[in-house]
């Protein structure tokens, strides 16, 4: 039974100091990944040892506590989450939480074994997925990634055969594949997936990003207008923005750069470690994992809400990339 003053704490909500409400968290499982992503992965990523990451109890009563406060959609990603040996079984466990509370449990992708788990994370409660690709054009994915194509494409209609309902997420680097816009567009017209282009972001390590590589938000649009009719989706909470084409296909574009949506983020992110950040693009995420044990719990709300309460504006505010060591494949994209 929760003393009153933690009745006290779990009443406040997740705002921060400019009223935005927190109602979506990620949770990154593990900053290990299959794929080097040119955009993501450091040259020479160094692993976390087992012991720094957190278990599947720890991860539970963050997530727990989380809730409590109003998380509403938890969103498991890394690293590639699947390489984390248990997720289906942490997945069940999540189910718990609905009564709390809980509407949504996602996961973000790159499906490379995808096509082995998809049953079991369907039949675990899992209600949708992000799924990464680049290309469909086995040259270009291989360039991008460091692996071949047709296992994603196989885990991809696992997925479809499981019914777990599926986007498709595709970063965009000039001159890589950024002629690819329009036969990837028609391939997920095709599919019938909703198909989301993300602007590159300087969240990978420091001092690769460049401005030129960037594909922004209008420039996908002026690529397809001639093939497509192109009529906007109002926008809601949600990073991307809609658009319909030839009035029956979803296309959605996470434009932080051209056109950041800081001013209505309403996401967290918890590192494999367990730091909590409030932006992608914060220097430093506060350390958490000494809390998450038993008569920690008044402290451990405390300290959630006050790191919340102090994020900053986000990208908009500062335009550059974070200057620290972590990238993104261990913050949890
Ligand atoms: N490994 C999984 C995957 O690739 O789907 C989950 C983790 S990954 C870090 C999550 C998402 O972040 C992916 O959709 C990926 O494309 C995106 N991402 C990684 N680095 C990025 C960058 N520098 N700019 C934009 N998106 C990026
Ligand atoms: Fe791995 Fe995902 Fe990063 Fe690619 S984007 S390197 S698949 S974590």
């Amino acid at each position: 039974m929760p003393t009153v003053s933690e009745f006290e704490l779990y009443s406040q909500q997740l705002h921060d100091q400019y009223q935005r409400k927190k109602t979506k968290l990620r949770i990154s499982l593990t900053d290990r990944c299959n794929f080097k992503c040119s955009y993501c992965m450091p040259d020479h990523p160094t692993w976390l040892a087992k012991k720094e990451i957190l278990s599947f109890e720890e991860l539970y009563l963050f997530c727990e506590t989380m809730v409590k406060l109003g998380i509403q959609q938890i969103r498991l990603t890394g690293g590639e989450p699947l390489m984390r040996k248990g997720v289906s079984h942490f997945i069940e466990r999540l189910n718990q939480l609905r009564a709390l509370g809980l509407s949504r449990i996602s996961m973000t992708t790159n499906a490379y074994y995808l096509a082995e788990y998809a049953a079991d994370l369907k039949q675990a409660g899992l209600d949708d997925l992000n799924i990464s690709l680049d290309s469909i054009r086995p040259e270009t994915f291989f360039n991008m990634t460091k692996k071949p194509l047709q296992p994603v494409l196989a885990g991809i209609a696992a997925a479809q055969q499981a019914n777990i309902p599926i986007k498709i997420n595709c970063v965009l680097l000039q001159g890589e594949n950024s002629d690819e816009i329009l036969e990837l567009v028609q391939w997920a017209y095709q599919q019938q997936i909703e198909l989301r282009f993300i602007e590159y972001m300087p969240l990978d390590q420091p001092e690769q990003w460049q401005r030129e590589k960037v594909v922004i938000e209008d420039e996908i649009l002026a690529q397809l207008a001639p093939h497509f009719q192109i009529d906007s989706i109002p926008r809601k909470n949600d990073p991307a923005t809609h658009y319909l084409l030839n009035q029956t296909f979803k296309l959605g574009v996470i434009s932080t750069i051209s056109k950041p949506f800081c001013e209505s983020c309403d996401r967290l992110r918890l590192t494999a470690t367990g730091e909590l950040f409030t932006c992608l693009f914060a220097n430093t995420g506060t350390p958490i994992r000494h809390l998450l044990a038993v008569g920690q719990q008044q402290t451990l709300i405390t300290q959630i809400l006050t790191t919340v309460w102090h994020k900053k504006a986000g990208y908009i505010a500062h335009q550059a990339a974070p200057l620290r060591k972590i990238t993104m494949h261990a913050i949890g994209g």
